[in-house]
């Protein structure tokens, strides 16, 4: 057992192959593991029998540095891990016992042997789970000492642009910088980067973290959002801020979504003044003072009819700044020129007023989602760049 750490997870539980109880606990190793430098290589689910366990922890221990074991150490009958852990050991007592804070059951430590890794078990309720693991650590650092790899993650997060766009530019020069992964994770907001070093040091995992993000800067720069929470909504919010700007919605299509985000953060009040869900045309007429004879001769989804809901925003809330969006979610409604998946959205500022016509991808829940984030990018990067 040499070279760097790498450890199993094993969860034992009948519930957990009957698919009663979610498997949290392997994620939430699986994560901790890997910042403490001992990723894992493998994992795996076994019922509540005491030779499957004990064949379980036999196998993982010749495989690797450490095995983690959850679940299974209730007082009951039906809890076999102890009993299979036994016998994977020839019955040799624990090396260690470590008090449970939050319960009864302790953890057990066995010391790793030749060829043969160290094994930590520990029970399944994730609080108690938790907290143990916690306390292992020492144990664990102790034991694995200078195998354990210094893990460094770092995210950078990205809007406007694809994964499919995305990875062909960056993966290139981050392969550039030894010892620097990134993995690319999307959702309906953009694509977070996460780059990830294993050094020998903090301080080297820290410079090559810095390089791989210097390689990658320039690159990343129009899409970055450099808010600490990756949300465009803070960095929409600081944005504003900085200038004293404030912002008022006339929303359509995402009926109030756009609003609700703006309004998740505590201190939105210090920028956001209100929106309006305008969906029917009359309530885009009343409400926000879009002209019949544009909605007549451009249609409800059009860049005119957008435009002019961003500035009656601003007009109705004596606003600085508007935001309008009105499109086609879907699933019905679309039509050859306009299909499903279409949606205008303007951004008013005191240095004028922008519009764009997006084609957005997905269901109905995806579109306004979608939309509503690029609706939100746009006027962000118009108040980034004003004077
Ligand atoms: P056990 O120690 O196997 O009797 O587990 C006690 C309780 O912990 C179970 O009833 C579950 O609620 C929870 N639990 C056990 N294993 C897991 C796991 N892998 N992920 C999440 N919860 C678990
Ligand atoms: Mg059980």
């Amino acid at each position: 057992m040499t070279g760097i750490a790498r450890s199993i997870v094993l969860t034992i539980g009948d519930e957990l192959l009957l698919g009663r109880t979610l498997d949290s606990n392997s994620a939430w190793l699986a994560d901790r593991l890997s910042m403490l430098g001992a990723p894992v290589g493998r994992m795996g689910t076994i019922g509540d029998v005491e030779e499957d366990v004990a064949d379980a922890v036999r196998d993982a221990r010749s495989r690797a540095a450490l095995v983690v074991t959850t679940g299974g150490l209730g007082p009951t009958a039906d809890d076999r891990t102890l009993a299979g852990v036994a016998a994977a050991t020839a019955g040799r007592v624990p090396d260690a016992e470590i008090p449970n804070p939050r319960g009864v059951e302790p953890a057990r430590w066995y010391e790793p042997e030749l060829d043969t890794g160290a094994l930590l078990v520990l029970p399944g309720p994730p609080r108690e789970m938790t907290a143990l693991f916690e306390a292992s650590v020492p144990r664990i650092r102790a034991s694995l000492g200078d195998r354990l790899r210094t893990v460094r993650t770092r995210t950078i997060a990205t809007t406007g642009i694809p994964e499919s766009r995305l990875a062909p530019k960056i993966q290139p020069l981050v392969d550039g910088v030894d010892g620097v992964d990134v993995a690319f994770l999307p959702d309906l907001h953009g694509v977070d980067l996460r780059l990830r070093v294993q050094g020998s040091s903090e301080r080297e995992a820290t410079r090559l973290l810095d390089a791989a993000e210097s390689a990658i800067a320039d690159v990343v720069r129009p899409f970055r959002l450099t808010a600490p929470s990756g949300d465009v909504v803070e960095a929409l919010t600081d944005a504003l801020l900085a200038r004293g700007w404030t912002l008022a919605l006339g929303e359509s299509c995402t009926g109030g979504g756009i609003g609700e985000r703006m309004t998740v953060r505590a201190g939105a009040s210090r920028v956001f003044l209100g929106g309006v869900v305008a969906y029917s045309n009359e309530a885009k007429q009343v409400l926000l003072g879009v002209s019949a004879a544009t909605l007549e001769e451009h249609g409800a989804v059009s860049e005119p009819v957008a435009a002019s809901m961003a500035e009656g925003a601003v007009r109705a809330f004596a606003a600085d700044c508007g935001l309008g969006i009105t499109g086609i979610a879907g699933p019905g409604g679309g039509s050859e020129e306009k299909p499903v998946g279409t949606v205008c959205y303007a951004a008013a500022t005191p240095e004028g007023v922008v519009v764009t016509t997006g084609r957005f991808r997905g269901d109905r829940d995806a579109v306004r989602r979608r939309s509503g984030q690029a609706a939100l990018v746009q006027l962000l990067r118009l108040v980034e760049r004003a004077p």
